[in-house]
């Protein structure tokens, strides 16, 4: 029987010197196989042509590079691109190419569907089955840097955590992600374009600003009252506002940046004049900015989007405060490619 070959990647840059060591070759060859396996992406050892055929040999007996695969690309009428992502175990998840007149973002998935329990999410729907691994998380990154050169001429420019899954609750290997893309040896990209999104989990917040890197915080609020909150979002009867508060004002004390609020407005649900006011105040003790973002729907008749007139009472009374606001609209609904709409529809989840 063979043993079970390692994936090379999950092996830090020492370990690959240990390795290469112990088989009596040189250390800096792991320099070498780390830059092919981290810089270029390849996902194969053939690939790296600067070793000889013998070192190929050699980490192709020991080792394998487990890696991802597109199954399938939808393109949206405004450009977006949604991949089915299928991992190495058969599962799928999804990652999205968003792409501006400037921009290009990458949307990438931390879970293989969601540990949280949000009533509008259709990705909530799928229950967790399992993390991603950094690499796995890098690779859909990697994707969308070549998609968006193949199709925009241009290298990817941003990144956000807000495809499949809760980042905080895969956080070592969100972590250990966003430093090979941001490491000069990996993708070599600035951590200020990467935004890690939360339903906000004020332990792991705080944890998040105590890492020196300094990318951008997002968190999914969609209410600043308790009960109402917990409605929407069961899991935050353990995760109270009051210390989600104090997670976002450490966050801000370590980092001196603010904090991006994802806000949706819903007929009968956050659409009254305390709703506005519990946001304003929210606002007023956290240095955030507000992001009145659409709704998408999937399906359920409970949730509709509020008119405008109540959306335009949000902004005016946000600006009044000098709270800074946007207003988003979605990119991808015609391939349910936007906000909450993650959900594998496309592709039948199969585990191997
Ligand atoms: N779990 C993290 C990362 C996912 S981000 C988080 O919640 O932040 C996905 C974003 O889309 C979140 O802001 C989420 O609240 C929002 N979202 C979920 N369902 C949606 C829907 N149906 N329409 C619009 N946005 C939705």
């Amino acid at each position: 029987m063979t043993a079970l070959k390692k994936d090379i990647r999950s092996l830090d840059k020492e370990a690959l010197r240990t390795f290469f060591e112990q088989q009596g070759d040189r250390a800096f060859r792991a320099d070498q196989v780390y830059q092919w396996l981290w810089q270029k992406g390849v996902h194969d050892f053939e690939a790296m042509t600067n070793l000889s055929v013998s070192t190929r040999e050699l980490l192709t007996e020991h080792f394998t590079i487990n890696h991802i695969a597109i199954d399938r690309q939808q393109r949206s009428s405004d450009g977006t691109i949604k991949n089915a992502v299928r991992l190495h175990d058969g599962l799928v998840v999804e990652s999205v190419l968003i792409p501006t007149a400037t921009r290009t973002t990458a949307c990438v998935s931390s879970q293989v569907g969601c540990s949280l329990d949000c009533t509008f999410c259709a990705t909530a729907l799928l229950k967790r089955m399992r993390n991603l691994h950094a690499d796995e998380i890098f690779d859909q990154v990697k994707a969308i840097d070549q998609q968006s050169r193949l199709y925009y001429q241009r290298p990817l420019s941003n990144i956000v955590f807000m495809g499949m899954g809760e980042p905080l609750m895969n956080y070592p290997n969100v972590l250990k992600a966003i430093d090979k893309i941001t490491q000069p040896q990996g993708l070599g990209m600035s951590p200020k374009r990467i935004t890690v999104s939360t339903s906000g989990v004020p332990k792991m917040i705080r944890k998040l600003a105590d890492e020196p890197l300094n990318f951008k915080l997002a968190l999914s609020l969609h209410s600043a009252r308790q009960a109402v909150r917990e409605q929407l979002m069961p899991f935050a009867q353990k995760f109270p506002l009051s210390e989600i508060e104090e997670a976002l004002q450490y966050w801000y004390a370590q980092k001196r940046k603010k904090t991006t609020l994802e806000y949706i407005v819903w007929q009968g649900i956050n659409d009254q004049q305390e709703d506005i006011d519990a946001l304003v105040a929210f606002c007023r003790r956290v240095p955030t900015k507000v992001n009145l973002i659409q709704y998408n729907a999937i399906g359920d008749p409970r949730f509709k989007q509020a008119p405008h007139s109540v959306i335009a009472a949000y902004q005016s009374q946000l600006e009044a405060a000098r709270i800074t606001v946007t207003i988003r609209h979605s990119r991808g609904q015609d391939i349910d490619a936007a906000c909450g709409q993650l959900a594998n529809r496309s592709t039948t989840q199969t585990s191997a």
